[in-house]
Formats: C-alpha cells, sequence, structure tokens
C-alpha cells in the first residue's frame, strides 16, 4: 500500500491509474477504522480495481465546542489494517495543505435535507462535509465512492451533491455494521464509559421498537416518536438531541407512516453524541 500525504502526488497518482484503465475506488474517513469502515473497504475492494481511502479528521466539519481536538487518531494501526484490506493507497493530507491560510471556496447544500436533523444540531457541519468530499473527489477521481448508512444525512447530501454538480462517479450505499448487541459501530464508542455504553443500546432498540410499531400498524408519527422519546429517558444518562422521523428519499416531511420511511435519531451520553437510523418500507 502506498501512503500519499502530498495532494498533488495522490493526483497524480490517480491520474495515472485512470490512463492504465484502472477503475479506482475512494472510501472516505476520518480513521481510527473499525469493522463499519472495513465493510466500505470491502466492498470497494469488491467492485473497482484500485482502492483508495482517506483519513483525514475534517476541522471544518467539526463546530466550536466540538471534539475535534480530542477525536481519535492512529494511523499505525489504521495503516495496518488497510494493509489486510490490500488497498492500493492511503491518502492521509495534512490540515494546512489540505486548508491553506487563504482557503475560502466552500460547497454548500441547501434545502430541508440539510436544515434538519444533524443539519440543526450541528450548524456548518455539511457544509464542511460536501467542501471536503469535493476536494477529495478532485484529489482522488474515484469512479465509485463508498459511504456508510450510518451517516444517512450525509450519505443522500452527497448523492444529491453529486448529481446537482455532475461528479463524473458513483455513490455506492454499505449497510450500518452493529456490535454484536445491536450498537452501530462508531469511532466515537471509545469515548462512552462502561455506564454509558451499556445504556448506549437504547438507540437500536428504539429505532427496533419503532420498526416494531409500524410493522404492526401504527402509522401516527407523534405516537411513534413519543414511544421512542420514553424509552430513550428512562436511561438516566442518555440525552435527546433529535428522534426523527422522514421520507427516506428526501428527508421531507411525512404525514403518517408511509412509502419508505427514515427513522433517525441522535442522542448524547455526557459529551459523547451518538447517531443511528433505520429504513422502513411500509
Ligand atoms: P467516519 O470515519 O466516521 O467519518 O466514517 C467514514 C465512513 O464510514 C462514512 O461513510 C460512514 O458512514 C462510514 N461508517 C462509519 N461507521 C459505520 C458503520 N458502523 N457501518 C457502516 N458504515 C460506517
Amino acid at each position: 500500500m502506498q501512503l500519499f500525504e502530498n495532494i498533488t502526488k495522490m493526483q497524480e497518482w490517480a491520474r495515472e491509474q485512470k490512463k492504465q484503465g484502472q477503475s479506482i475506488a475512494l472510501v472516505p474517513t476520518m480513521g481510527y477504522l473499525h469493522e463499519g469502515h472495513l465493510a466500505l473497504v470491502k466492498e470497494a475492494r469488491r467492485q473497482c480495481d484500485k482502492v483508495v481511502v482517506s483519513i483525514f479528521v475534517n476541522p471544518i466539519q467539526f463546530g466550536a465546542g466540538e471534539d475535534f481536538e480530542q477525536y481519535p487518531r492512529d494511523l499505525e494501526q489504521d495503516s495496518a489494517l488497510l494493509e489486510k484490506e490490500r488497498v492500493d493507497a492511503l491518502f492521509s493530507p495534512g490540515i494546512r495543505d489540505m486548508y491553506p491560510g487563504s482557503f475560502q471556496t466552500f460547497v454548500e447544500a441547501y434545502g430541508e435535507i440539510t436544515e434538519k436533523m444533524c443539519g440543526a444540531s450541528r450548524p456548518g457541519h455539511f457544509k464542511g462535509v460536501t467542501t471536503v468530499v469535493s476536494k477529495l473527489f478532485n484529489i482522488c477521481q474515484p469512479d465509485r465512492a463508498y459511504f456508510g448508512q450510518k451517516d444517512a444525512q450525509q450519505l443522500m447530501i452527497v448523492e444529491k451533491m453529486v448529481r446537482e454538480l455532475n461528479f463524473p462517479l458513483e455513490i455506492i450505499r454499505v449497510p450500518i455494521v452493529r456490535e454484536k448487541d445491536g450498537l452501530a459501530m462508531s469511532s466515537r464508542n471509545v469515548y462512552l464509559s462502561p455506564e454509558e455504553r451499556a445504556e448506549a443500546l437504547v438507540l437500536y432498540r428504539a429505532l427496533k421498537m419503532a420498526e416494531e410499531e409500524i410493522k404492526n400498524g401504527e402509522r401516527e408519527i407523534g405516537i411513534i416518536r413519543q414511544k421512542m422519546e420514553e424509552m430513550i429517558e428512562a436511561c438516566p444518562r442518555a440525552a435527546i438531541d433529535y428522534i426523527a422521523i422522514n421520507n427516506a428519499n428526501d428527508l421531507s416531511e411525512l404525514q403518517t407512516c408511509t412509502g419508505k420511511v427514515l427513522i433517525a435519531l441522535a442522542v448524547k451520553f455526557g459529551k459523547t453524541r451518538l447517531i443511528d437510523n433505520l429504513i422502513v418500507e411500509v
């Protein structure tokens, strides 16, 4: 596996691969890799000739007071995991290279899809995401880029950006990978105390309960949301950021639960904010 820290060298490598007729997969990450990330890498390895994984903790997608400084990092361990998955190139640029002091160009998606859920709780977050993802696309020139359903809203925004700005690539969705007990894998899970870790199971439990309610015929969004709230509020360490039930195609509001429904939530345990979601087809 080749390590690239230099943007121009990464771009030249990608250009050379394309010239030789090789298809390129890109898996953008912030590192501290777990099986969730590796599911994206495995899918990329299966579908493309060359696999590039980027590891970059993107400062502009973190708000003031968020965990940019504390975000876990371990490039050595990540490299070893990626070697095992037969990744061709690891792109790990420096912050100053990605955002020189003079940096003033951003890519921003507007509208309902960015305004609710994480967009409401983390102002500026998605602008940071769409900007860095655009840069990564231009640097790594992928034919396909792999994103996890874990970050459902991010995935939808990136898909919309690719469509509307005509990026010449395909976005591949990869299902959520969970721990055996149901907790969605996340680099942030290491922040949790044992007590918080135990209570964090309530995210998936609440989602599954909502799914069950819908399957049993409940269609009232308010009722389903209230039941989820009650279940989560029974956990003393949990503080709900949001519970959202929306159209899974575009995050538009639903009158009742019909069609493809995205149930998503963000819950804080102390300073750790966890997200999870589930799609139900009614
Ligand atoms: P991150 O490093 O957290 O920015 O995540 C990088 C990519 O991995 C994103 O596309 C995430 O959606 C995806 N990802 C993170 N955790 C999981 C998971 N548990 N299952 C599937 N994909 C994931």
